[in-house]
């Protein structure tokens, strides 16, 4: 598919946007871009219930988190609402920054409205009285027309003062942009940039649904996560329990890329395999998956193609990057390291400093230039890295070496012995 136009108007990204989706929708549903309509009803229908009823439901429907740590949306939001606090912030990470992912913009550009009811309801829940949109800068094209959807919002009194005639609910957004830091898309860091600092980001805990924006409790959630919470409370917990499997109900979205002859946004229901999602989107030859963008996981479609979607085996954080027999993976680990290095914040030594050891690693082992020391010390580094980073990013950070080393030995072990004559040596890799 032809690549985005970054400049584009919004007209034009919706078009192809529709594009995207609806040639490549959907074995689940869809749950995400069915039309909308009666937003005041449903809105009243959930003031009308009240809080503890619409977290019981999200709590019934076992949604969780669409950012990728999957963690309960129902419990935050009961956490937030009994968090104390003289004020509280409902936040969207609209901050999509993970290279190789694209859903949340289909989102905003396709079902704005099941966002901004998802932050609406949020809002109902805890007591806030002011909401943010945090817009990953490169997005700035999207912002006049999400405006716009607010304005029509207000128009329909589902923002404002007195929402639908509540005398005690009153409730506005704000779209707040980002200034092109990977980094602001961790919750704490998009927090610190809301309120004007530099995005570096907090020490957990404490989480912000205790001290978030302006040390207030916050309640932030992804835009795809704001999404469904609409369509449970549109169509019922029982309706989204039926998706999915055990420990992961519903669907989510995909972005697809590379060697397939049809990339796009896909949403599958969790529990569907690798290789029916490599089908269906026209992987000929597929030989690699990045799952979740660089911070995830690269697997070997031929040990891993019948790997389940799901937070229990290949959880997913709405990314899938294809790649065939024809490219060259340790030139991608070594690209994907260099995007870590310059967007790590600096704050961390371990995320600082062995992020760039670990791409000069990468870079001796592409030269012919490594001996089996240096792979000892990719992984002892990695796993240091990994478990003594403040934030996601570093937590993540070696996964794209890691993972090619535990799944693609061989093209590690091809480098040694054509250059060095020494074998690959074996040791434990941990959990990429
Ligand atoms: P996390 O597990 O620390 O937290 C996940 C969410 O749950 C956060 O909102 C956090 O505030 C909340 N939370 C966790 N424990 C809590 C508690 N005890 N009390 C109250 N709230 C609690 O994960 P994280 O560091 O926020 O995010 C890491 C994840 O982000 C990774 O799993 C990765 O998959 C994902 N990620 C996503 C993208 C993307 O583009 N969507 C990019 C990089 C990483
Ligand atoms: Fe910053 Fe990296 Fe530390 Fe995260 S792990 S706080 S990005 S230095």
């Amino acid at each position: 598919a032809e690549i985005a136009n970054p400049n584009a108007l919004p007209e034009d990204d919706v078009t192809y946007v529709d594009q995207l989706v609806e040639t490549n929708i959907c074995q689940a549903g869809p749950v995400f871009f069915q039309p909308l309509n009666d937003f005041p009803r449903l809105l009243k229908n959930c003031l009308d219930a009240g809080p503890d009823a619409v977290i019981g439901e999200i709590a019934s429907a076992s949604l969780r988190g669409h950012g990728g740590a999957g963690f309960s949306t129902g419990l935050k939001w009961r956490l937030c609402r009994e968090a104390a606090g003289a004020a509280k912030y409902v936040i969207c990470n609209a901050d999509e920054g993970e290279p190789g992912t694209f859903k949340d913009r289909a989102l905003l550009i396709r079902s704005p409205q099941a966002v901004l009811m998802g932050m609406i309801l949020a809002a109902s829940v805890i007591g806030a009285r002011e909401g943010i949109i945090y817009l990953r800068q490169e997005y700035i094209y999207l912002k006049a027309y999400l405006e716009k959807q607010l304005q029509l919002f207000r128009e329909q009194g589902l923002l404002g003062d007195n929402i639908l005639g509540h005398v005690d609910f009153s409730f506005d957004i704000r779209i707040q942009m980002g200034a092109g830091a990977y980094i602001c898309g961790d919750e704490s860091a998009l927090i610190e940039s809301c309120e004007g600092k530099r995005g570096t980001p907090r020490v957990k805990p404490p989480y912000p649904v205790e001290q978030g924006y302006l040390g207030m409790p916050t309640c932030v959630n992804n835009v795809e996560t704001l999404a469904a919470v609409t369509r449970v409370m549109q169509q019922g917990a029982d309706w989204y329990q039926k998706l999915g499997t055990e420990d992961s109900r519903g669907s989510r979205l995909m972005s697809v890329s590379g060697d397939c002859v049809r990339p796009g946004i896909y949403e599958i229901e969790w529990g569907t395999t690798l290789n029916q999602v490599l089908t269906r989107v026209g992987a000929v030859d597929p030989w690699a998956v990045q799952v979740s963008g660089p911070s995830g996981e690269c697997v070997a479609v031929e040990k891993s193609g019948e790997r389940r979607f799901g937070y229990g085996d290949l959880s997913c954080n709405g990314s899938l990057m294809i790649f065939d027999r024809s490219r060259d993976l340790l030139e991608i680990v070594q690209h994907f390291m260099q995007f870590f290095v310059d967007e790590s914040c600096g704050i961390c030594t371990p995320c600082r400093a062995g992020n760039i050891d670990l791409r000069n690693k990468v870079e001796r082992i592409i030269a012919g230039r490594a001996c089996q020391q240096d792979l000892d010390e990719v992984v002892s580094w990695g796993n240091l890295v990994r478990s003594t980073s403040r934030c996601g990013l570093g937590a993540t950070s070696p996964n794209p070496i890691l993972s090619t080393l535990q799944q693609f030995p061989e093209i590690y072990q091809a480098k040694l012995t054509r250059q060095q004559g020494v074998l690959l040596p074996s040791f434990d890799l941990g959990a990429a």
